[in-house]
């Protein structure tokens, strides 16, 4: 999609620090981190939000899983832990309209959220 930043991440036309890509995604560092690791991954393929995942798109959110899987054991975070956050919506707080999945860790995360 043409406005889209992240498809411009997705599509090297925007520079970001990627740490992992493959046919179908990209994961890159948030250039605003919230937690001492703070990465994004994101379908290639231009899905607004979660609110748009259907039956015929929705295989890319167990590979999105597998892939945040292997790049926190990658970074020895498998046991301590970290969090995986989807913002939907604008009372979700999504502000980049393309499915992200956001992945924090290195501190102490508190719940509730904000
Ligand atoms: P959300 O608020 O859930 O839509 O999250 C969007 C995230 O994208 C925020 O954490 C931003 O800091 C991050 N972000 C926006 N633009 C960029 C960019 N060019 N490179 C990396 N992260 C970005």
């Amino acid at each position: 999609m043409n406005n889209c930043i992240f498809c411009k991440i997705a599509n090297k036309k925007l520079p970001s620090d990627i740490i992992y890509e493959d046919d179908k995604v990209v994961a890159f560092n948030d250039v605003n981190p919230q937690s001492p690791i703070h990465f994004l991954v994101i379908p290639k393929e231009h899905i607004s939000s979660a609110n748009h995942l259907n039956e015929e798109n929705v295989s890319i959110v167990s590979h999105i899983f597998l892939v945040i899987n292997k790049l926190v054991k990658e970074r020895g975070l498998g046991k301590k832990g970290y969090r995986i956050i989807n913002n939907c919506g604008e009372l979700g707080g999504q502000t980049v309209n393309h499915i992200h999945f956001h992945v924090l860790s290195g501190r102490q995360l508190k719940w509730p959220p904000g």
